[in-house]
């Protein structure tokens, strides 16, 4: 691990790639800080370490060069007050004015640079654009997991300017352990819990479970299609009949390799997509025609909970029903409470992936399992065992 935890930054300008892609409504409010909150501890840590601070990140998709709505300046006030160091800012990350900026630095200053993404060198990985961002430090530090999967100039590119001086920055340092807690030395029985709508935005990501889990659940719209590819009658509810082989294959595959699939044996159906719909609960595989199955049932929670409470390392992505509406969350709700149990009793679990982040927040959960990825695409990547372009530029 090329970590930042023992080095001294006396003198040294360490150029942090963050990820202050952060929501922000009309009014220009933040109105989710946690990305900025997460390098904090990175930020930190350089400053306390005597050296000085510039922050490079993107925000939004700006198409065309700069836009109002998407400059960083938006951040400034905001970050100051997190740190309790008055932040300055440059108008933009290279040329003339970030050479001004960030060229005198003294220990304990911190500068913030302008949306990297209004300049297209960013995401097309331009060499000449990363030649010119990397003027602005000393030492290099992705800190920016959320980004990882990306081949951008700030996080992949940069790094061959500073080959004896990059490093991962706490976050991502963090991100790769936990993650890594679950793929290369889990403790036994390993469990995987995989849901959310489709199969075919999860099958690699499944596929490579199967070489590290002793148990899978899959719950969530895409269970249909498995038990469709079973001979089940799912009536309406989601399936993706180009994947019916797909599943069926991932299911011997799992037989070969002595995985244990677990598919919800109930489920709550509904005559329309809506939270006034009639509802009532059936077996999994005999669904009426016209009703669609949008959460598992009472007894898949109980059969899904038991698994859950014996294994001692868990992964969670994705949920088991429509848990947006309140009619179609108690599936959810359930499995992220087993899971907050089971961590209680000892395992660990990590939870993972845009819509199973957004449920352990909405349930309140998000500090009773062990860690919770930041990075949605980039989780999900690194658990399909890809290689991370950002992670491999400060490892090569
Ligand atoms: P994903 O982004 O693939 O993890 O999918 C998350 C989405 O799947 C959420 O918006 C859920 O509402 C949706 N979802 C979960 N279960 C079902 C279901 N049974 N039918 C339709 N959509 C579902």
């Amino acid at each position: 691990m090329k970590s930042i935890q023992g080095l001294d930054f006396s003198n040294q300008r360490a150029l942090i790639r963050v990820d202050f892609n952060v929501p922000i409504n009309s009014k220009g409010e933040i109105t989710d800080d946690t990305r900025i909150r997460a390098a904090i501890p990175t930020i930190k840590k350089v400053l306390e370490s005597n050296g000085s601070v510039v922050l490079m990140s993107h925000l939004g998709r700006p198409k065309d060069g700069p836009e109002d709505k998407f400059s960083l300046i938006q951040l400034v006030d905001h970050l100051s007050e997190l740190l309790s160091v008055k932040v300055t800012f440059s108008k933009d990350c290279i040329g003339e004015e970030a050479m001004r900026a960030t060229s005198n630095l003294k220990p304990g200053e911190v500068v913030l640079l302008e949306n990297l993404r209004f300049h297209s060198g960013e995401k097309s990985g331009e060499r000449e654009f990363a030649e010119k961002l990397a003027k602005n430090g000393d030492i290099y530090i992705n800190d920016a997991f959320g980004t990882a999967h990306r081949a951008h100039a700030s996080t992949a590119v940069i790094a061959e300017f500073f080959p004896h001086k990059k490093y991962f920055g706490l976050l991502l340092e963090d991100e790769i352990k936990n993650i890594d807690k679950v793929l290369k030395a889990p403790k036994p029985p390993t469990l995987a819990v995989v849901g959310g709508a489709k199969v075919s935005s999860k099958i690699t990501i499944i596929e490579n479970l199967l070489n590290t889990v002793d148990h899978l659940i899959i719950g969530g719209g895409m269970a249909y299609t498995f038990v469709k590819a079973k001979g089940g009658k799912i009536g309406n509810s989601l399936v993706e009949d180009d994947y019916l082989d797909t599943a069926s294959k991932i299911l011997s595959n799992a037989k070969e390799k002595g995985v244990d699939i677990h598919l919800p044996v109930d489920t709550i159906v509904a005559d329309k997509f809506d939270e006034n719909a009639n509802v009532k609960e059936q077996n999994i595989d005999s669904i009426d025609d016209g009703w669609m199955g949008l959460d598992i049932g009472k007894d898949s929670i109980l059969k899904f909970k038991e698994i859950i409470l014996d294994s001692k390392t868990i992964l969670w992505n994705g949920p088991m029903g429509v848990f947006e509406m309140e009619k179609f969350q108690k599936g959810t709700v359930a499995i992220a409470e087993a899971i907050a149990e089971s961590t209680r009793n000892g395992a660990f679990s990590l939870v993972g992936g845009g819509d199973s982040v957004a449920a352990v927040n909405q349930f309140h959960l998000a500090d009773q399992v062990s860690y919770v990825s930041t990075g949605g695409g980039a989780m999900l990547e690194y658990l399909e065992g890809k290689t991370l372009p950002g992670i491999k530029a400060i490892l090569d």
